[in-house]
């Protein structure tokens, strides 16, 4: 062996992008490239990571090669689908985004009721192509939420009290492994994949496109009735107890939100879609409760109702998010979320309650690793702010309020409104699924490939 040749065995592997440029098919981009800086950000503006590279997969062969490069390089990856997840687990400092975003088709076959859709595609378009039959599932209540991502997590929306979960009626997923190998997830086959995927996140492969059940949906009653917000307390206590009567056709949230024009109000927010003659029936509670200043809730396109929210949560907004499950709303625990509220430093934040219960209860064929099935309210604690020099006032005020809140708390979170907030909040979310989600990452990711997550570390016992 000669000293020059001696020397380059002895140099570390760099990874060539060259290598991988010639297996691919999409745009592998890094710092320093036009569009980088465009790319790397994700919704919340909080977020600013610096991966190495960003390798944009337009189909399932290039997220193949990209898991293969990233392991033969020992690189730290992250996934992106929506882009939406508040913790920002989307996008990694220094190692490779593997980004779905650009695969957004969405076939759906009526006959069958079933949807194909590529992990790309936001609810929006997911809505678009399923409406186009007159046909819906449950998804996010903003329309640029991803549906990987949301799925994968759980997935409650305006249909979830009528037909249960996103992840519920995920049927099937194609799905590259952290060896880079391409399977199936379905009742069928590798049905132990398929239970993880409806509820244990990013944990266990690439999700490149999920087959789900489709419903047939047409025109709901839905949007907003507003309240003063010194009607918050008995707005709170009518909806705490009225959800639990309502039908599965109606979900409903209430929030104290600031309205565009600057009005702090109490809102009643939800969305009918059972049979229209029997909407304003189901609907005259709400409507006649109180002395409303403004009553929005009217027919609409699904669609429509889908997007009705989508400006109160701009892209590129600071955002930080406390969240968790309450058994019961006691008249305290309203009182208090009422009080903190009134401090609250930003005129975007918003603090939401949401109560579920209905067909989210029952467990698809197959299981389901989401673990919260029973009927309990989700208290979600959002700050939204503009300026960076305004994050510690407004990180404080939720912290404040989410302290105060947490003796009503049942000490659950769902995994899709958890920060990065630690091992034992993760395991919060997961809850009495913990033990079996840590043997599939076992079988599935042994050496933790995907670990920008909610992670259930394989090391763990
Ligand atoms: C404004 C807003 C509104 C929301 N509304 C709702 C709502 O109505 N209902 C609800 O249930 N949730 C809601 N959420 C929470 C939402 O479900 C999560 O943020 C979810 O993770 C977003 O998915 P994404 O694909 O957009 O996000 P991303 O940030 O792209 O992904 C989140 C994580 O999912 C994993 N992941 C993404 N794509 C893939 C893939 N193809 N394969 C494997 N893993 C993948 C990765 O671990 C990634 O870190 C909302 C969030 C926001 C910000």
């Amino acid at each position: 062996m000669t000293t020059e040749n001696a020397t380059i065995s002895a140099l570390p592997a760099v990874p060539s992008m060259d290598e991988l440029r010639q297996l691919f098919r999409g745009k592998i981009i890094v710092d320093g490239d036009v569009d980088f800086e465009q790319e790397r950000k994700i919704w919340n503006g909080m977020i600013d990571r610096r991966p190495a590279m960003i390798a944009q997969c337009l189909d399932t062969a290039d997220i193949q090669a990209a898991v293969k490069f990233a392991r033969k390089n020992n690189l730290l990856v992250s996934v992106r689908g929506g882009g939406h997840n508040i913790s920002g687990n989307a996008v990694c400092d220094a190692g490779i985004m593997i980004d779905i975003s650009k695969m957004k088709a969405v076939k759906v076959d009526a006959d069958k009721l079933q949807a194909v859709v590529e992990m790309g595609a936001t609810w929006g378009d997911f809505d678009k192509a399923a409406q186009e039959y007159g046909l819906a599932t449950t998804g996010g209540i903003i329309t640029t939420t991803g549906v990987a991502g949301l799925t994968l997590g759980g997935g409650v929306g305006w249909l979830v009290r009528k037909h249960g979960l996103s992840c519920d009626n995920l049927i099937e997923a194609k799905v590259v492994t952290a060896e880079g190998h391409i399977v199936t997830a379905s009742v069928t086959e590798n049905p132990d994949l398929l239970w993880g995927l409806r509820g244990g996140s990013g944990n266990f492969g690439i999700v490149s496109s999920m087959t789900m059940r489709l419903h047939k949906v047409n025109t709901v009653v839905g949007g907003m009735i507003l309240h003063t917000r010194d009607k918050a307390v008995d707005v709170f206590k009518f909806y705490r107890d009225f959800v639990k009567t309502a039908p599965n056709e109606l979900t409903l949230y209430v929030g104290l939100l600031t309205s565009p024009d600057g009005i702090p109000v109490v809102a009643l927010i939800g969305c009918y879609s059972g049979d229209l003659e029997k909407a304003e029936d189901t609907l005259a509670p709400v409507r006649n409760f109180g002395t409303p200043i403004a009553d929005l809730m009217q027919p609409m396109p699904y669609v429509q109702m889908q997007a009705l929210l989508d400006g109160g949560f701009p892209h590129g907004n600071r955002y930080y998010w406390k969240s968790g499950f309450l058994n019961e709303v006691k008249d305290e625990a309203i009182e208090l979320l009422v009080n903190e509220m009134a401090a609250v430093p930003s005129p975007y934040s918003a603090s939401i309650l949401e109560y579920y219960g209905g067909a989210s209860m029952v467990e698809p064929e197959g299981g389901a690793a989401y673990p919260h099935r029973e009927a309990q309210f989700d208290l979600v604690i959002g700050a939204n702010w503009l300026d960076k020099a305004d994050d510690e006032i407004n990180i404080g005020w939720a912290r404040k309020a989410w302290a105060a809140m947490q003796p009503f708390t049942n000490h659950r979170v769902y995994v899709n409104a958890l920060g990065v907030e630690g091992e034992d909040r993760v395991r919060e979310a997961y809850g009495q699924n913990y033990q079996r989600l840590l043997e599939l990452k076992k079988k599935y990711d042994p050496t933790n490939f995907f670990r920008m997550n909610q992670n259930i570390n394989p090391d763990n016992s």
